[in-house]
């Protein structure tokens, strides 16, 4: 018999990937994960039954997440990922020998119990010495932190269950305390693709925008999450996401990806009309 993994992206579309084997399903005090073996994407880690990551696309997400901001400035030093357990985002970070420490802050040590296991080659730099995983609230862990990290990053799942509070305005005002003068903030913001899902980056973008005075919204292409098509904030105090782009010095840098590059930096701020006029109107 075969074996499906269907997950409802709205009440009107479903997105299923055929199924190998399920591996291994367990049950934190936040959350149901489930990791699955997939004839396409490779395995697959579901949280409370949506996708998180599978290893046939996580390269777009995390090379998106990390090295957008990296190639912008490449004198960022202290870095706060919030969420992460798969350790993907943590990969990307420890290719810039620049960067002196990683605090990864996620809840849930189930999910990075399950990358160790099932995912090498994503949490494969989780133990290297310039990371420090903290199991904690990056809610609580915020808060009353000053001056302290050059970039944030939101890897955080969709705002339900603990993920609910990486969306408030209160939230986004204790990273910018957080931040150094010249800080990067840069957070996973939904697809347009679904209303549900644009309503939430939509205020996402709002709220940001009322704290920095620097607010651009990229995109890209990844095929398992809803839409295949997503879209991240670039929030900075200082720095403008294309004008401070130091493309000869990342070029130099000659750091692998299999996603990213610097043709690709200045294309994905250039939004489609739909996207742009409801950002724009927000
Ligand atoms: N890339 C994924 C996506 O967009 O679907 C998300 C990656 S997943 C590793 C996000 C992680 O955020 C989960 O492991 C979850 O446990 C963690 N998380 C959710 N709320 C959190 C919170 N309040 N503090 C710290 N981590 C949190």
């Amino acid at each position: 018999m075969e074996l499906w993994y269907t997950e409802e992206h709205t009440e009107n579309v479903r997105f299923s990937l055929r199924v190998k084997e399920h591996l291994f399903s367990g049950e934190s005090e936040f959350q149901k994960l489930d990791i699955l073996d997939t004839y396409e994407y490779g395995k697959l880690m579901t949280l409370d039954g949506l996708v998180m990551v599978t290893e046939k696309d996580e390269f777009v997400y995390h090379d998106m997440i990390v090295h957008i901001p990296m190639a912008v400035n490449p004198d960022i030093k202290n870095v706060l990922v919030i969420g992460g357990g798969d350790g993907g985002t943590v990969r990307e970070l420890m290719k810039y020998p620049q960067i002196v420490h990683v605090d990864m802050v996620e809840i849930d040590k189930l999910v990075v119990d399950a990358a160790r296991k099932y995912f090498p080659g994503v949490s494969c730099e989780l133990d290297n010495p310039r990371v420090t995983v903290l199991y904690e609230d990056g809610i609580k862990f915020i808060q009353g932190k000053e001056n302290v990290y050059d970039l944030i990053l939101i890897d955080s799942t969709d705002p339900i269950g603990p993920g609910e509070g990486l969306f408030t305005t209160e939230f986004y005002h204790n990273c910018y305390q957080a931040l150094t003068e010249k800080g990067i903030l840069i957070n996973q913001n939904e697809t347009p693709v679904y209303e549900s899902f644009f309503e939430v980056g939509i205020s996402s973008n709002k709220k940001l925008k009322k704290m920095f005075p620097i607010v651009q919204v990229y995109q890209a292409n990844i095929p398992t999450y809803p839409g295949g098509y997503w879209l991240f904030n670039f929030a900075s105090k200082e720095f403008h996401p294309i004008h401070d782009l130091k493309e000869k010095e990342w070029n130099q840098a000659n750091i692998k990806t299999k996603y990213y590059n610097t043709e690709l930096h200045k294309g994905c701020f250039a939004l489609p009309n739909h996207v742009k006029e409801k950002i724009e109107d927000g």
